[in-house]
């Protein structure tokens, strides 16, 4: 079993330390749900209420925590996107892609740092 685990990492199958749980989006009516909505925000180590709040504004809507998941007023095809998009922006390194940063609050801004390569970059949020 473990000799299989350090197989692959020497053939660099394991790369991340990090596992982006991938979320599960439904729609009822017209809101639609992140059933996982906690855990993706913990797979990825940003907190839920600015996840949350960056989807509001992308969505141009309001919604609510509730158990875990995320409900949004609205029946949206593109949350895929945005979701995608703050992937791209808070949480993936620019420097070498990997998503093993952490966001820090640093007076009006907010750094992101990487643990992987060192890299830093400023977000205005
Ligand atoms: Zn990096």
């Amino acid at each position: 079993m473990l000799d299989k685990v350090y197989e692959k990492i020497k053939k660099g199958e394991i790369k991340d330390r990090i596992n982006i749980i991938k979320p599960e989006i439904s729609s009822s009516g017209n809101k639609t749900i992140i059933s996982n909505f906690e855990q993706f925000c913990n797979s990825i180590r940003r907190d839920k209420k600015q996840v949350a709040k960056f989807l509001y504004k992308e969505l141009a809507t309001s919604g609510f925590v509730d158990r875990g998941r995320l409900i949004l007023q609205t029946r949206s095809p593109i949350l895929e996107d945005k979701i995608q998009k703050y992937l791209k922006n808070f949480v993936y390194c620019h420097e070498c892609g990997k998503p093993d940063t952490i966001l820090q609050k640093e007076g009006r801004f907010y750094i992101l740092k990487c643990e992987a390569c060192g890299a830093r970059r400023t977000i205005k949020l």
